[in-house]
């Protein structure tokens, strides 16, 4: 497989999928660029090399064809800005406008071409509309790692009308690849997986294949609970899903067949209702008085986790301990995420994966006091549940 770094783009039209899905207030102003940013290196790496460049990317879920609120158009402003150079716009993907956009554009140009969406080809992963995609450019680079576990044209299919020569992962991709890899594929022992959030059901698959690589599984956030009334204790009004309880049993006899140690909070802090200024005190879980929920881990538990945090070599860390975005229960999420932060910076390599611990690493200003913080989404929970992602395969192969 080609690397980025080894290629040289002098003369050469790279066809880049960005992810540029990004969100924006109602005057258009995109309100957080951080996706954008993520793409500059691989950009100014083919400007840089005298090559041209033709981004393309999805915008929001347009229903059946264009729709001026996502047109790409608006997303020109911020990378222009980012980049400080003028970026010509496509009002299409593959038509005839498009394919002169593209033919006419100058060495150390940039161009962005419509939203993909717009055209129903795109999530069909039709092939005709890929391989008319392919011919406006000389060489494929995928930079979106965030959609990388979707088949569609852009993402995947038009990467087989580029030989292997002349497709590659931009930096962006590169860099999210390689930090799931070296968590799933390559983690130094001892391994903590550290999972909250509020659903059981949404990590299942992910718990399911952590047994088969970590060597501890700290579970904590409103899935805990489930766990607790699988076992037999009053969780009061705590989350659970009661349809689950045989699975948290299977769940943690599976662990033990595998030698996983699975570790839930022994305490928590309790709450008389959901809300920022309920009335709070400490208890054990499996005893939750009526009434009461559990919204954050209790100091015991606190404690327990920080302990194996501090003595893993590998950390993977996705959703939070407890109701982290209301201050009151938010002293679990960032204990769990400042032990990371001390582990990393002893020498443990650690990877904060997806969604909410993204939020709660930011909010709590570690996120460069940690080894990676991926940006992928729903691309990195299917990575964890050890699924093969479309985009990656494409370049591979
Ligand atoms: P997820 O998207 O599944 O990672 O869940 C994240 C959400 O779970 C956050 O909005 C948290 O506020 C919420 N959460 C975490 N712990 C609890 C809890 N103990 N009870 C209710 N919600 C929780």
């Amino acid at each position: 497989m080609v690397n980025i770094d080894n290629y040289n783009f002098k003369g050469l039209k790279a066809l880049i999928r960005v992810d540029f899905n990004v969100p924006m207030d109602k005057d258009f102003n995109v309100t957080d660029d951080s996706r954008i940013q993520a793409a500059i290196p691989t950009i100014k790496k083919v400007l840089a090399d005298g090559g041209a460049v033709i981004l393309m990317t999805h915008f929001g879920r347009p229903k059946s064809g264009p729709e001026d609120k996502y047109s790409t158009k608006h997303l020109i402003p911020t990378l222009s800005k980012l980049l400080g150079m003028p970026i010509k716009h496509a009002p299409n993907c593959i038509d005839a406008e498009a394919v002169l956009a593209c033919g006419t554009l100058e060495m150390g140009e940039v161009l962005m071409l419509e939203n993909t969406r717009f055209n129903p080809e795109e999530e069909e992963g039709d092939k005709v509309f890929s391989e008319e995609l392919s011919q406006l450019g000389d060489v494929y680079i995928n930079d979106a790692f965030g959609t990388a576990h979707r088949a569609h044209a852009s993402t995947a299919v038009i990467a087989s009308y580029f030989d292997v020569g002349e497709k590659m992962f931009g930096y962006c991709m590169q860099g999210e690849v390689s930090a799931a890899e070296k968590v799933m594929k390559d983690a130094e022992r001892p391994f903590t997986a550290i999972l909250g959030g509020a659903k059981v059901s949404d990590k299942i698959l992910i718990i399911e294949n952590l047994l088969n690589v970590a060597n501890n599984i700290i579970i904590g956030g409103g899935m805990a609970y489930t766990f607790f009334k699988a076992m037999g204790g009053n969780i009061g009004s705590s989350l659970c899903e009661m349809d689950k309880l045989d699975l948290a049993n299977s769940l943690i006899k599976k662990a033990k067949a595998k030698n996983v140690h699975i570790y839930l909070p022994v305490d928590s802090i309790i709450a008389d209702k959901f809300d920022a200024n309920a009335n709070t005190k400490v208890s054990d879980n499996m005893h939750i008085e009526d009434g009461w929920m559990g919204l954050d881990i209790g100091e015991k538990a606190v404690k327990e986790f920080c302990d194996v945090i501090a003595n893993s070599k590998t950390i993977l860390w996705n959703g939070p301990m407890g109701v982290f975005e209301m201050d009151k229960f938010s002293n679990g999420t960032k204990q769990i995420a400042l032990a990371i932060a001390d582990a990393t910076s002893k020498g443990t390599y650690s990877l904060i994966g997806g969604g909410d611990s993204v939020a709660a690493i930011h909010k709590f200003n570690l996120a460069d006091k940690v080894s990676y913080v991926s940006t992928g989404g729903g691309a990195m929970l299917e990575f964890f549940e050890g699924k093969e992602l479309p985009g990656i395969k494409a370049i591979r192969g």
